[in-house]
């Protein structure tokens, strides 16, 4: 600093000079206003494996004080009904199928084009930039190489895995049950994905305890961390998805439940209960509960076809589908004080909806040249709007032949490989009764809205990964899955 200056212009270019610089974090003192945020994300949970939807035989009583004190979207869908593009347009705000990220990305390392394309702007990098601490914990599927990965995406802390699922339980390479997850790896690409090792930032780490608890014990500490500076975590469980894995603590609280699966499926879901439960707690203890947006949504529907013994009743269809099993799913927000508690919000919403309003209740500033297809929810949900957020919301999905809907109002129109079907959503949520043929000009309509919206898109950057033997061949290396010293 130039000494020669009077002492009250060295103040205040030291000032100045504080105010400058980066990398200093922007305490809660000086944007108290500002909340917190955390997105709980489930994997393949079915719309109907909820309280709060009417599941009745797993009780899940802290998603379900979410929407008792928060808002509840009846009519809250993804934009995909698989996980990566799904979670490409949550953490974009924009229809994935604009910039190419249409299906599953393999796990591929060495492959810097397999990924969220490193133009799209993130949500997490919006809010790092806007000084807030930015954690990941979980699933992230959004690319396997290490351009892809968390910390280079806008996250500065993260911990879980990178690909599209894991084994639940920490084991060692001699026990029987890895050895037969490895031979079956070994066999299929997609199912090696689950064996990688659980990273810390760009470290493999390993984890020492059932997968759901050490997620929730990553978050708890993140939150206890960065208590005292505005906050963005990124909880993304890979419960309830495949494997079937939970321990005796969990499944022996569901013994009237005969069916052997259904009984594991519940201990995975009570068990992610339990871990948001704790993330609350922690909030609450921290007299954070008032300053902290908290979402809960699922993925995408469940995969009824598999072995997961998911329910997505009412609804129809399933995981890769565009029928409502596919992408209508539990969807929740909770902000104590400032979002209307136990409310239901009817229009139809979707996840591309939760960029642009956070970025609106943080003040985070979002790159002019970002086009989000979302909008800030907070004035519809608090009554401020009365007309619906959107003109209309639209699908394509390709990793089941190929499907497209569109919703407008109650009616949708969709087109899974056959012919268009219409359905009228607010008399026949089940999507039984096809009204296509007696009702042609809303068909004209809902296809015309669909061919507009289309004709933006552009194709798959890449297709669906298959199941191959030659990914991980004479590259992976089993090792034990708990952490080292
Ligand atoms: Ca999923």
């Amino acid at each position: 600093m130039n000494t020669r200056l009077p002492l009250r212009s060295r103040w205040i270019a030291l000032l100045m000079a504080l105010w400058m610089a980066p990398g200093i974090p922007h305490a809660r003192a000086a944007g108290s206003d500002r909340p917190n945020v955390v997105i709980i994300l489930a994997d393949d949970m079915g719309y109907g494996d909820v309280g709060f939807n009417g599941c009745k035989d797993i009780a899940t009583p802290n998603i379900d004080s979410l929407a008792a004190h928060g808002v509840r979207f009846a009519n809250g869908y993804v934009s995909q009904p698989l996980c990566s593009p799904s979670r490409a347009g949550l953490m974009t705000g924009r229809y994935e199928e604009q910039f190419g990220h249409e299906n599953n990305p393999a796990y591929l390392p060495n492959d810097d084009k397999i990924g969220l394309p490193l133009d799209q702007v993130t949500l997490a990098q919006v809010m790092r930039d806007a000084g807030y601490a930015t954690g990941a914990v979980g699933k992230w599927h959004l690319g396997a190489a290490p351009c892809f990965w968390p910390n280079a995406r806008g996250f500065t802390e993260y911990f879980g895995f990178l690909g599209g699922g894991h084994v639940y339980m920490p084991y060692k390479k001699g026990d029987p049950l890895y050895q037969e997850y490895v031979k079956h790896a070994l066999k299929n690409s997609l199912f090696g994905e689950y064996l990688r090792p659980v990273m810390r930032n760009d470290k493999p780490v390993g984890f020492n305890e059932y997968m759901t608890d050490a997620l929730a014990n990553e978050a708890e500490s993140f939150i206890t961390r960065h208590k005292s500076e505005p906050f963005f975590l990124y909880l993304a469980f890979n419960a309830v998805h495949s494997p079937l894995e939970a321990p005796d603590k969990y499944v022996s609280r569901f013994p009237d439940i005969a069916d052997k699966r259904r009984r594991t499926y519940a201990g995975m879901t009570s068990a992610m209960d339990d871990g948001i439960g704790r993330v609350l707690k922690t909030l609450r203890d921290n007299r954070l509960e008032d300053k902290t947006l908290i979402w809960f949504m699922s993925d995408n529907g469940g995969p009824v076809y598999t072995e997961m013994p998911t329910h997505n009743a009412p609804l129809r269809g399933y995981k890769h589908q565009v029928y409502e099993g596919g992408i209508h799913v539990p969807f929740v927000a909770q902000w104590r004080g400032h979002l209307p508690e136990g409310t239901v919000y009817e229009q139809p919403s979707i996840s591309l909806d939760i960029f642009p309003t956070v970025a609106a209740v943080t003040a985070a500033k979002v790159p002019e040249k970002v086009k989000l297809d979302g909008v800030n929810l907070l004035p519809y949900v608090t009554g401020k709007i009365s007309t619906p957020p959107h003109d209309a919301l639209y699908w394509r999905n390709r990793s089941a032949g190929y499907q497209w809907a569109v919703r407008q109002g109650d009616y949708k129109l969709l087109d899974v490989g056959n012919t268009v079907q219409l359905y009228d959503l607010k008399d026949d949520l089940p999507e039984a009764k096809d009204l296509a043929a007696s009702m042609p000009d809303v068909v004209a309509r809902l296809q015309k809205l669909h061919d507009a919206w289309n004709a933006k898109l552009i194709e798959p950057l890449w297709p669906m990964p298959k199941p191959t033997k030659e990914v991980f061949l004479g590259s992976i290396e089993f090792t034990d899955m708990e952490a080292g010293e």
